[in-house]
This record gives C-alpha cells, sequence and structure tokens, in this order.
C-alpha cells in the first residue's frame, strides 16, 4: 500500500501534465464509464491528496476520486497514446502526456458534499498546509490504543503508512504499545513536526529516508539498504539486524495485521 507521499506525488504530477486543459477521460474496462463520460473532455481545475486519497477536480460536483489500495497504479507516457493493455479503470489523456489507472480500490465521480464527507472522516494529513494536528492529539490522548494501531489510523493522522509508524516512533524514542493517553502532549507535537518533514522529504525524493545524517552509510561505512522499498530507515522491515544506534536486534511482531518493528533498548516501555 502506498504511504501518502506517494499520492501527494501523482497529485503534483497530474497537476503539472493535465491541470488547465482538456482531459480525454475513459474507461477502456467499462468499470468507470458512467463517472469516466461526465468529465471527459473538460478542463482539469486541479489535483490534490489527503492522505491516501486523490482527488482530481474538474469543477463543482465533479471531482473524480481514487484511491489505490493495495494494487492500484497509474502507469505514465508521453503522447501518442497506445492500445489499452489488461484492466484500465481510467485513461486520461492531456497535451502531452496520457496515463492508465489499473487494479484502484476505489475510482469514482463525487459531488462537493461527497468529497466534504469523506474528508471529514479522515485525520489531518501532515502533507497538507491545512492540517490541524489538534485534531489528532484529541484522538489520541483519550484512547488506550497503542499508538502504533493509532498511527496507522487514518481517521487519526492521515497518508502515514506501516514506514513513516515504525520510524517516527523509533526517532521520538516512544514505545510502539504506548496507549495514546500516555503520550505527552510535547512529545506528539515534536512527532508531528516530524511527520511533516519527514514525509514532505518523502515526496520530492520518491522515497522514504529517515535516518539522521549521523547514522547514513556515508557516515557510519555501512553497506546501503537494500530493499525494494529504498530509502535509509532505522528499524522498518530490519527485524533481527542490529539497531544503527545502539546495536540491539531490530524486534518485530504482528500488530492488527501488520508488521510492526522497534529498537527494545531506544524505545522503552517505560520513557
Ligand atoms: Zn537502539
Amino acid at each position: 500500500m502506498p504511504e501518502g507521499h506517494t499520492v501527494h506525488r501523482l497529485a503534483r504530477l497530474h497537476q503539472d501534465r493535465y491541470g488547465g486543459s482538456p482531459v480525454e477521460v475513459t474507461s477502456p474496462q467499462g468499470r468507470f464509464s458512467a463517472g469516466a463520460s461526465k468529465v471527459d473532455g473538460r478542463t482539469l481545475c486541479g489535483a490534490q491528496a489527503h492522505g491516501k486519497h486523490l482527488f482530481h477536480v474538474y469543477g463543482p460536483d465533479a471531482v473524480v476520486h481514487v484511491h489505490l489500495g493495495l494494487y492500484g497504479a497509474f502507469r505514465e507516457h508521453p503522447l501518442p497514446v497506445a492500445r489499452p493493455q489488461g484492466q484500465v479503470r481510467m485513461r486520461m489523456v492531456g497535451p502531452t502526456h496520457w496515463t492508465d489507472l489499473r487494479g484502484p480500490a476505489a475510482c469514482e465521480l463525487l459531488t462537493d458534499d461527497e468529497v466534504a464527507t469523506l474528508r471529514g472522516r479522515l485525520g489531518p494529513d501532515p502533507l497538507r498546509a491545512d492540517a490541524d494536528p489538534d485534531r489528532a492529539f484529541s484522538r489520541i490522548s483519550r484512547s488506550r490504543t497503542p499508538l502504533a494501531a493509532l498511527l496507522l489510523d487514518q481517521s487519526v493522522v492521515a497518508g502515514a503508512g506501516n514506514v513513516y509508524r515504525a520510524e517516527v516512533l523509533f526517532r521520538h524514542g516512544v514505545h510502539p504499545m504506548l496507549p495514546g493517553r500516555d503520550l505527552p502532549r510535547e512529545r506528539w507535537d515534536a512527532m508531528w513536526a516530524d511527520l511533516v518533514a519527514l514525509m514532505a522529504d518523502g515526496v520530492r525524493a520518491g522515497r522514504i529516508d529517515t535516518v539522521r545524517p549521523e547514522h547514513t552509510p556515508e557516515a557510519t561505512g555501512r553497506p546501503p539498504r537494500v530493499d525494494r522499498h529504498g530509502g535509509e530507515v532505522y528499524v522498518y522491515r530490519r527485524a533481527g539486524l542490529p539497531c544503527l544506534v545502539c546495536g540491539t536486534p531490530v524486534a518485530s511482531t504482528r500488530l492488527a495485521g501488520r508488521n510492526l518493528y522497534w529498537c527494545p533498548t531506544c524505545q522503552p516501555e517505560r520513557a
């Protein structure tokens, strides 16, 4: 599942490539034909993201909402267009490029009210200028749920996924099973500011790097990480390997169906 920075990168790309121009919108596979026909040929006013949700705004009550889910992906190419291959849910053709969307969890046309309802269910997104971290803290501070679960709950914080949650907990020395209500306000403020900075880096670089300069391969002489997710991280998918700060083997467990990673020394149960 892509994390929020990937969806924000798509929003920026689509804004650049297709914004301000009439866009040909079709559904070669047919499952989005009715929605596509309502916006086909209209000018894309803007593309934006909230958490893992992407919105293409063609005008009042004409918003294409996409959620990639586990398997969804856009593939983009320069013109000219080619024959659709496989199950293309939505094809967009702009002035210079075209892109095919396959396998999304959602691709639907929404009214402005429906967009507002959907966004109302989402927590603040660290990548949005209008995000209010107080809303997230009011949920966290009233909950006995472990922070590791709260950070993945899109109604608490929108956009952070498994990598950012593990890494931000590590960077702030917070045990993943700490109940939300035991997190001090100052610690949350620091974690939020960190998420804002880390995720903005992720949008720029297109990968997740969370390791401080003193722990990079360049600084320590260790070999760079080899992982299809890319990026230098402290604990994510490093179970059993030595912590980059203290050398303790990184621990892992399953929580709510997802793998969770932490350093038992740097993230003690009682801070
Ligand atoms: Zn450690």
